[in-house]
C-alpha cells in the first residue's frame, strides 16, 4: 500500500472544479453530483489499497460523467424491433396507433372528463368511456376495463368465487408467463382450485363429477402460449356452458388475447375471440388489451350484467382500476374496430396483414443499401405474446454475415443494442437476421444507419 498513491488522488473539490463536472452541476442537484464524485473516489482508494494505481483526474472525471449519464437518462427507451416477434412482451407488447397516441396526449395535457358527466355537471363513471364499445364489439351485456388481464381475472375470482371451489382442467392450471400461474391467482383470490382430468385429456364428465354444493365456477383457460398435441381431448366451451346451465354454475373464460378479428383471414390458425366466448354463453370472458387487441396495457372482463356488476362493486376494483392514459388509448383503439379500419390502423394488425410483396420489397431495399454483407432470405415471423402458439407468418429477412467481425453475429447484435435507438435483432446459426415485418415504416432510415455502423469494423 503506498501513501503516495492516496496523496496523488485529487480532492473532491478539485474534481468538482473541473469544467466537465461544472457542466453536470448546472443540470443536476449539487449534492447528488458530490455523492457521485465521493463514491468514485472511494472506489479509487479501494484500487490503491489493493496495490493498484489510482486513476488520473481525467479518468475520474470521465467515470463520474458516464455514471451520471447512466443514472439520469431514462432507461425506458424506444427500441427498433427487428426480431419479427409482433407481440413481444419484453419490448412492450403492442405499439399504439396514431389515434391512440393522440388520445393519450389530448386527455393528459390538461384536465378531462375522466369521472365527470358534462350533461349533469355531476360525478360520472370512468367505465362509461369504453363499456358501450366493448359491448358492441363482443356482444356482451356489460364490460369492465382494469389494469391488465391478470388483475381482471383476480378481480373476477375474488368477486365471484372467494371461499368456494373453482373447477379447472389439469391441462389448463398453467403458467402463462412472467410468473402468472392460474393456481396461484386462484389461491390469492381466496378460492379453492379443484383440478380435474389429466394434462392431455379432460371430459365434461370430469367437471360434472367434481361439482359440489360449494362450486362457484367452472374456469376455462385458453392455452395461449403452448400447445398440447397428439392424444388430447378437451370439451368445447359450449359443452361446458351446457353443463353450467344444467347445474346453475357460471363458466368463466380466460381467453388471453383480445383477438377481435378472424386470424384465419391471414392464413393463421383460428385464435378464439371474445365475441365467440360471449356467444357461447360464458358468464364472463377475460382478455388483455395489449396483445392482439393492439391497444394499451389493460385487462377487460366482458359478460353478463349481473356478473360484471359484482366485479365493479368489489373493493379490489378500485385497486386494479385502469388509468386515464390507458383508458383514452383503449377507447381510440376500440374505435378502429367500430369503424372497420383495424387491419389498416392498428400496428399489430398492419404487421400481421403486411403483404408478402411489400415485405420482400422492403427487405431487398435494405439489403441493397447495406451492400455485400447482406442478402435476402425466406424466414418466419411470429405473433408472440401468448397468442397463436407455434403459429408463424412467412416473411423475408435480411441476413447479415458477420464473419469478418471478431465475435461474429453476437458482437454485431450487441453493437446494435448499444445504438441510439437500440436495434433488437435475431440470431440464427451465426447469422444476424432482420425482419422488416416488425420495423415501423418510419424506422427504416435509423435501422440502416445503425446496421451500417455495427458492421464497420
Ligand atoms: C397473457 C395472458 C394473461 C395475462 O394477461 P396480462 O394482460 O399480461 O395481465 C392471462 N391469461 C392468459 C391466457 C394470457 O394469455
Amino acid at each position: 500500500m503506498s501513501t503516495s498513491g492516496f496523496r496523488a488522488l485529487p480532492s473532491v473539490d478539485k474534481v468538482l472544479a473541473d469544467p466537465r463536472i461544472g457542466d453536470l452541476l448546472t443540470t443536476y442537484d449539487r449534492e447528488a453530483v458530490v455523492n457521485l464524485v465521493r463514491s468514485r473516489l472511494e472506489e479509487a482508494r479501494g484500487l490503491i489499497r489493493a496495490g493498484k494505481s489510482g486513476p488520473a483526474l481525467d479518468v475520474l472525471v470521465e467515470s463520474v460523467r458516464a455514471r451520471a449519464l447512466a443514472l439520469w437518462s431514462p432507461s425506458l427507451r424506444p427500441v427498433i424491433n427487428a426480431t419479427g416477434v409482433i407481440i413481444h412482451t419484453n419490448l412492450g407488447r403492442a405499439p399504439l396507433s396514431r389515434e391512440a397516441l393522440d388520445a393519450i396526449a389530448s386527455v393528459s395535457r390538461g384536465y378531462s372528463t375522466l369521472e365527470f358527466d358534462l350533461a349533469s355537471g355531476q360525478r360520472g363513471s370512468r367505465h362509461a368511456h369504453v363499456e358501450h364499445l366493448l359491448c358492441q364489439l363482443t356482444g356482451a351485456e356489460a364490460a369492465l376495463a382494469v389494469n391488465n388481464n391478470a388483475s381482471a381475472i383476480l378481480l373476477g375470482l375474488s368477486a365471484l368465487c372467494k371461499g368456494k371451489e373453482v373447477i379447472v382442467s389439469r391441462g389448463e392450471a398453467v403458467e402463462i408467463g412472467g410468473g402468472f400461474r392460474i393456481p396461484d391467482v386462484l389461491r390469492q383470490s381466496g378460492a379453492t382450485l379443484v383440478e380435474v382430468g389429466t394434462t392431455n385429456r379432460t371430459y365434461v364428465a370430469d367437471y360434472e363429477a367434481a361439482i359440489t354444493e360449494n362450486t362457484a365456477a367452472l374456469l376455462a383457460v385458453h392455452s395461449s402460449n403452448f400447445r398440447v398435441v397428439g392424444f388430447t381431448h378437451h370439451p368445447t366451451l359450449e359443452e361446458l356452458v351446457e353443463l353450467g346451465k344444467r347445474t346453475h354454475i357460471p363458466v368463466l373464460y380466460d381467453i388471453g388475447s383480445g383477438c377481435l378479428l378472424d386470424t384465419t383471414a391471414w392464413g393463421m390458425a383460428h385464435e378464439p375471440t371474445p365475441q365467440e366466448g360471449v356467444a357461447a354463453g360464458a358468464a364472463a370472458v377475460f382478455f388483455s388489451g395489449d396483445k392482439l387487441l393492439g391497444g394499451p396495457q389493460c385487462g377487460v372482463a366482458t359478460g353478463r350484467k349481473d356478473v360484471i356488476d359484482q366485479l365493479k362493486r368489489h373493493p379490489l376494483a378500485r385497486a386494479v382500476r385502469i388509468d386515464k392514459l390507458s383508458l383514452a388509448a383503449l377507447a381510440a383503439t376500440l374505435l378502429h374496430y367500430v369503424k372497420n379500419e383495424a387491419a389498416d390502423r392498428i400496428p399489430v394488425w398492419r404487421m400481421i396483414s403486411a403483404p408478402a410483396k411489400k415485405l420482400d420489397r422492403r427487405a431487398r431495399a435494405w439489403a441493397a443499401a447495406l451492400g455485400s454483407a447482406a442478402r435476402v432470405v425466406d424466414g418466419e415471423s411470429t405473433v408472440g405474446g401468448g397468442s397463436l402458439p407455434g403459429e408463424t407468418l412467412p416473411t423475408r429477412l435480411v441476413a447479415l454475415s458477420a464473419s469478418n467481425i471478431e465475435g461474429g453475429a453476437t458482437e454485431v447484435a450487441a453493437r446494435l443494442r448499444r445504438n441510439d435507438p437500440p436495434v433488437i435483432a435475431r440470431i440464427d446459426e451465426e447469422m444476424l437476421l432482420l425482419d422488416p415485418r416488425t420495423v415501423l415504416p418510419d424506422e427504416d432510415k435509423a435501422l440502416l444507419k445503425a446496421v451500417r455502423a455495427a458492421l464497420a469494423s
